[in-house]
């Protein structure tokens, strides 16, 4: 056989029997909340769609429309010819929702982040970045070529160590606000105020923060009333806002800069014009959308009112739609995946290299578009399912 076929199945068959195989289950959507598997409809707790706009009348006519005044693909890279102005009108937005001088659209979140970390730092810089931090910005911390320095998860005594000690010629403290495997929120203005302190630009990924918190939706940094030029602020659009996408917002120079060099932007067709026309729209929905954002507030706390049922298993502390179930073993998560489709209900079974070995856990993610009823069944559900789970088939 050859070298690479039995590198590779070994390494499939590993996967397989660490239970760490990943499955990509084919949906139709329905509702916001409800999608067809397997043949039959069920209601997820699946999906970062958070306010449900992926299916708002408004946001498909946008994007329908776009494309009928803009055409399809944008043509080439926004330096060659592809900078719309529906492009241009999109930045203008961006950035006075961020509250920011200036901002520039990327394809999604994850090439933001490479963009921001290879385009800010370099040899000779150093990145500071929280272990729990999402895939992207570790990939981008690594891309960068800057010495990268891991701080255990949210530990400003161990941040303030490793800033003090640098000696590097220039420093960028990144991380999650909000973390996507946790929930839980990142401490923003200490690390502001670090960050202040030792002259090192402050990175925020609000990814799972826009949208669902602040007044307007507008993230964690308007949230916590933070405003420095250190702060550059990364939000992505594929989430709370229904569509796809991302941009980063912050000074001018910052912005300009990712113009100029960030390899991502510079070497890549620009995203579609309907889509940017689209936006616009999704940025409207998501201020306008405070009816949705008390709805999550409230299924949040009839949730958590199941998790001593849930026990042993422990349900983290967090005050965003992300409420994670942690179970520990891969096979147990597993069969307690299992079994909530069968009873109609779908949350994720997430385990490593996304989250650390030995902490597999249930994502449950909420949304605006959920019922009081949809909540209640998967917390009945769960319970029942957590206490016959020593007796869950094999
Ligand atoms: N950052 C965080 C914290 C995320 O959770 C994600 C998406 N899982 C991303 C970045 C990447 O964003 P996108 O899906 O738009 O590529």
């Amino acid at each position: 056989m050859s070298a690479w076929r039995s590198r590779f199945l070994a390494d499939a068959s590993d996967w397989q029997s660490a239970g760490l195989k990943r499955q990509r289950r084919v949906v139709r959507p329905v509702s916001a909340t409800q999608v067809e598997v397997d043949a039959r409809v069920v209601t997820a707790f699946a999906s970062n769609d958070y306010l449900g706009l992926s299916r708002h009348p408004r946001l498909i006519e946008a994007l329908a429309e776009g494309a009928r005044r803009f055409g399809a693909g944008a043509g080439a890279s926004h330096l060659v010819s592809g900078h719309h102005a529906v492009h241009e009108a999109l930045e203008h937005e961006l950035a006075s929702f961020a509250g920011k001088p200036a901002a520039l659209a990327f394809m999604n979140g994850y090439v933001a982040n490479l963009a921001l970390l290879t385009t800010l730092a370099g040899d000779g810089d150093a990145i500071f970045s929280d272990e729990l931090n999402h895939a992207s910005i570790v990939d981008g911390a690594r891309l960068s070529r800057a010495a990268v320095h891991v701080y255990a998860h949210a530990d400003l005594d161990a941040l303030e160590a490793l800033l003090r000690s640098s000696t590097a010629r220039q420093r960028l403290v990144v991380t999650d606000a909000v973390f996507s495997m946790d929930g839980d929120i990142a401490p923003l203005r200490a690390l502001l105020a670090l960050c202040e302190q030792h002259d090192a630009l402050l990175v925020v990924d609000d990814a799972h923060g826009i949208g669902v918190w602040g007044p307007e939706g507008r993230g964690s940094v308007h949230a916590l009333g933070l405003q420095s030029e250190y702060i550059v602020y990364m939000g992505t659009l594929g989430k709370a806002a229904g569509l796809s996408g991302a941009f980063v917002a912050a000074e001018q120079l910052i912005i300009d800069r990712l113009i100029q060099r960030g390899r991502p932007y510079v070497f890549s067709t620009a995203s579609l014009p309907a889509l940017a026309h689209a936006t616009l729209t999704a940025l409207e929905l998501v201020r306008s959308a405070d009816a949705e954002r008390r709805q999550l507030e409230r299924h949040r706390e009839r949730l958590r009112k199941f998790a001593s049922a849930w026990q042993p298993f422990r349900l983290l502390a967090s005050a965003m739609p992300i409420q994670p179930l942690v179970v520990g073993d891969n096979a147990t998560v597993i069969r307690i995946a299992e079994a909530l489709l069968k009873e109609g209900l779908w949350v994720p079974a997430i385990r490593p290299p996304t989250v650390p070995a030995g902490s597999a856990r249930l994502r449950i993610t909420l949304s605006g578009a959920h019922t009081d009823a949809d909540v209640d069944r998967l917390g009945t559900a769960l319970s029942h399912i957590v206490a016959r789970a020593g007796t869950i088939p094999t």
